[in-house]
């Protein structure tokens, strides 16, 4: 078994420095707006090859999540989860959740990205946001 791999295409490099900075930097179209993630050389709803590096607001909410109980990589020793966050601007992320777990379901769950190092490289992560009471 080994340690987990980030992936880096050319089109990853600024995003992956911009984590090593502790924020997020996504593409944004210079002609219609749209974030692109994962990172591409054209804008999936315009075909530009134009685009601006952006920090996001690194807040967002649960869509999914999992909790491996097997062990697939030295470096996530069970149980880890893997979670689906779409950030406030849209783009769907899977990251970790690190702190408290809520109770019963995470899916509508606020949370905002952190940073830490993890296996020789600096990943995000994500943690609950406090709500106001009564609401999810
Ligand atoms: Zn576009």
């Amino acid at each position: 078994m080994a340690n987990s791999k980030i992936v880096m295409g050319i089109d990853d490099i600024p995003m992956w420095a911009s984590i090593d900075r502790h924020r997020l930097e996504l593409q944004t179209c210079d002609d219609c707006g749209a974030i692109r993630y994962p990172p591409a050389p054209v804008c999936p709803k315009c075909l530009s090859e134009k685009a601006t590096w952006t920090a996001v607001s690194g807040e967002g909410t649960i869509i999914s999540w999992v909790v491996f109980h097997r062990k697939y990589f030295d470096d996530h020793p069970p149980p880890y989860n893997s979670t689906a966050v779409e950030l406030d601007e849209g783009p769907i992320i899977v990251t970790q959740l690190q702190g408290d777990e809520p109770e019963g379901s995470w899916i509508g769950k606020r949370v905002r990205l952190g940073y830490a190092e993890h296996a020789g490289r600096t990943q995000h992560f994500a943690r609950l946001i406090a709500t106001p009471a009564g609401q999810a």
